[in-house]
Parts: structure tokens; sequence; C-alpha cells
């Protein structure tokens, strides 16, 4: 068998049996290779202990951060490639981190240490396939299997139950049997994993294939690091807008927008406020009246928690906040929210409401082919350049200051300025703004004295 492998994969292999070790690329770029994927990055791993790693490699640069763990990352070729001594991992006493690690001289060790047999593959030129667990078996029939017993293997590093939950979202796989008891069973040890580790498994989990799928297959577990989505489990609609239970209801909606963090936690959290704002009206349907403001309240408390950076933070609260928004299909509406968001994140909420439609009741589809209009009329409201911000405006700070105003006047003046172009009741030309303004001050003059220009005192 032949993988394809970069050039510098392939010159570090190269140049450490060259010196007498073994070495094979292992782990996820095994894995993507014979899926036939592009792989991300190589990992090499070898029979060389660090120091003779870094003896080796010289000549080229490195980075020896990882060192402990018997990482030494070269740069060969302008690749990063990180290599680690074959390793057995020591005890996990916080189901966290291995307290020590051992370096070892078989490879066989090193793959038992490995999370499941599709990750504990290896492979060189010349040498071929090492496969001790059968992955290349479970990457055919699409199974994610732990290497050894998947309840030890959880104990030991509870992330790795995230992660058989991301992999099974990513390549459209099902956990094996054992596998997957074992992660319901081990669950609850989730909780002691630092918020960095759930989140970035979380956010590759979220958007995947299948995330869906998973959502629909894992509440229980996902519910450990993410409680607040476990009253949305089961909980009926009520009302006929929707065919679906809430959490179903979110999954489908996940799988219905493209697949980039902001858009799908928002999907993942748009209607996390629904159950704490149920009622039953007097005709007996369902109603959750101002779900999208608690909805914000509990993605910011989870997104903060979970440590997500600041601007998917505030990108998915946008988004959550105004996902029932009613979007107006006029050229004026669509100036004022392209003002109010931005033309990305506009475009992500008709995105948000897309998902959220598709996930309705069939009937209630329709309001798609009012979203399409609504980005074609965007699209259209761009296209003609218009004034959406007050850096847009004909007229700038320069001209207030020379007609007399000063400090926060100019600013209240170009937002009022600024108004007025977005509701057409003035052109956005030099002259038209300056007479305007002038008109403005007229009137505020009159009503109150003394000037809203404010000179300098
Ligand atoms: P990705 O495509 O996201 O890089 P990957 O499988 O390469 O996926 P990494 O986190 O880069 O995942 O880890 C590289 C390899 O290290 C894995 O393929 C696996 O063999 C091993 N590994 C990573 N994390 C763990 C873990 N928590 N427990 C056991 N083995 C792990
Ligand atoms: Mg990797």
């Amino acid at each position: 068998m032949n993988l394809p492998l970069s050039p510098g994969a392939a010159k570090a292999l190269a140049l450490l049996q060259a010196a007498g070790y073994e070495a094979w690329i292992v782990g996820g770029c095994v894995r993507d290779a014979l899926l036939g994927l592009p792989p991300k990055d190589y990992d090499l791993t070898t029979s060389a202990l660090p120091e003779e790693t870094q003896r080796v490699f010289a000549v080229y640069p490195r980075i020896e951060t990882g060192l402990r763990h018997g990482t030494v990352t070269v740069l060969l070729e302008g690749e990063p490639l990180e290599i680690t001594t074959y390793r057995v991992d020591g005890v996990y006493s916080d189901a966290r981190h291995p307290d020590g690690v051992t370096f070892t001289r078989s490879l066989r060790q090193d793959a038992a240490r490995r999370d499941f047999t599709i990750n504990a593959m290896a492979y060189a030129p010349g040498q071929g396939l090492q496969d001790f667990f059968g992955g290349q078996a479970d990457l055919a029939r699409g199974i994610l299997r732990a290497v050894g017993t998947a309840e030890k293997r959880f104990r030991e590093d509870a992330l790795r139950i995230l992660r058989a939950l991301r992999f099974a979202s990513v390549l459209d796989f099902t956990l094996e049997g054992e596998t997957a008891r074992a992660a319901r069973a081990c669950a609850p040890l989730l909780a002691a994993v630092s918020a960095e580790r759930v989140s970035g498994e979380l956010g590759k989990l979220l958007c995947g294939k299948a995330a869906g799928r998973v959502l629909r297959e894992y509440p229980d577990v996902l519910g450990v690091v993410l409680p607040e989505i476990l009253p949305m489990v089961g909980l009926d609609h009520r009302n006929a807008y929707h065919c679906y239970d809430v959490w179903t209801h979110t999954a489908v909606a996940v799988d219905h927008v493209p697949p980039e963090l902001p858009l799908r936690l928002a999907m993942l959290l748009h209607d996390i406020g629904k159950p704490d704002t149920f009622s039953l009206g007097e005709d007996g349907q369902g109603h959750f009246y101002g779900h999208p403001r608690r909805s914000v309240e509990l993605a910011e408390k989870i997104l903060t928690r979970l440590r997500f950076p600041r601007r998917t933070r505030e990108r998915v609260l946008t988004l959550v906040r105004y996902h029932d928004a009613v979007l107006e299909e006029s050229p004026q509406r669509v100036r004022r929210w392209l003002n109010k968001l931005g033309p990305e994140v506009f475009f992500d909420l008709l995105a948000i409401q897309g998902g959220d439609a598709a996930a309705q009741a069939p009937a209630y589809c329709t309001r798609l082919d009012h979203l399409r209009r609504l980005e074609t009329l965007a699209r259209q409201v761009l296209d003609q350049a218009p004034c959406l911000t007050v850096r847009d405006l004909a007229v700038g700070g320069e001209d207030l200051l020379a007609l007399g105003y000063r400090g926060p006047a100019i600013g209240r003046a170009l937002r009022a300025l600024l108004d007025q172009v977005l509701s057409e009741t003035v052109s956005n030309e030099k002259n038209a703004l300056l007479q305007r303004l002038a008109q403005m001050d007229a009137e505020n003059t009159e009503k109150m004295e003394p000037c809203s220009k404010k000179k300098d005192p």
C-alpha cells in the first residue's frame, strides 16, 4: 500500500530511518490519507528518544515546547512536523492529563495509548501500514471503537468521550456498541475536563457533516457539559408550526446551516430559552413569548463558561437575539438591518432564519422563499453602494467642525443625518446634507435654546 506524504513528512521519515531509528506517520494523518482526505498536518512517531531526534534534526529549525511529553517540532520544507517518541502514557489521576509519560521502543505500545482504532494506525513508505487493532476494518465500516477497554480508556481521559462524538459527526461514523455504552456511563467525568478542551471538540462536532444525528443520539452525554439543553429534549412545541420536539428541531436546524462555528453554535442555542418561556394559550396552542431574549441569556452564560473567544460569542449572541425577528421585504428596511448588523452578519442571520424554517413543519417552510427574496434584495441594495454607516456619509467631521460643531454634537449630528439618509428623507449628497443640517439645526434651536451646536467654552 502507498499513501501520499507531504514533502516535509517524507524527508523527516527518511532522515530518522537513515539514522537507524524507526519512524512512521501516525494518527489522524494516516486515518485521513486512508479516507482519501488531505491530512491537516502530519504527526510522526519514532523509536528515537527526544535527544536523539534533536540530534537528527540539529541543523533544522526546531520548537522544543513539547519536550516533556517527548515531542520535538521540526520545520521541514516549510511544514511544522510534530515528532514524538514512542510513548506509554502514565496514570490520568485527574481524568485530564497523564501524570507522566514513559518512553518505549515499541510501536505497538505507542499505538495502544491512542484513543480509537482508526486513530491508532501508523504508516511508512516501504514498511506499509501498521494496524494492530483493526483500524482499517473499522474505517471501512464507519465505526469508532476504543483501543482496549472503552470504559478504562474514558476513565483515563474523559475528553475521549467527546472526541468519539466529534469523529462520529465529522466522519459520519457510529460508535461501536461497547464504546457507546461506556461513553454514556462515563459521561459524568466530562465535568472535570477543562473548558478549552471541551469547546475545541464541541466546535468540531458541531461543524461535522453528521452533527444533527450526533446531537439527536447523545443529548445525555452532551448534557454533562451543556446541562441547559436537557429540558429541550422531548419538549413538545404543542403548536402547528412545528413537527419536532424542541431538541430534534434544534438538531435538524443545525444541519441546515453551513458548517461555520458561529452559525452552528447559534443554531444550537437559538431556542435554548424555550423551556423557560413555554406557556399554553387558551386555544390549547403552545407559545414561547420572549424566548429569544431568554436564549441570549443562557447562550451568553454557556459561551462564557466554555471560554469561546469573545468575537465568536458576540456574533452568536447577535444571531440568537434576532433569529425570530421579522425581516420585511422592503429596500428601506433591509438597509436598516444592513446598517444595524453589517452585511456579513445580516447574511448570517438569513442563514439562521433559513435553518430555523427548514426544521419546522413543512407547511411553514414557505418562509424559505421569503428569505431567498430577502437575500436577493440585500444584494441589490448593496450593489448600489448604499450609505450604511456614518463613514459612508458625503459629509464628515471636518465639515461639521467648519460649521462650528464641537465634541459629541458632531457625532449626534452625523447619526441624525445617517438616520435620514437610511429612511430616504434626504439623499447622500454634500449640499443636500448640509442644507438638511441647517434645517434640523433651525428646528432644534426653536425647540430648545441655546443653540445645540455647543461651541467650545
Ligand atoms: P485532527 O484531524 O483533528 O487533527 P487527530 O486524530 O489528528 O484529528 P489530534 O488531536 O491531532 O487528532 O491527535 C493526534 C493523534 O493523537 C490522534 O489521532 C490520536 O491517535 C492521538 N490522541 C489525541 N488525543 C488523544 C487522547 N485524548 N487520548 C488518546 N489519544 C489521543
Ligand atoms: Mg491532528
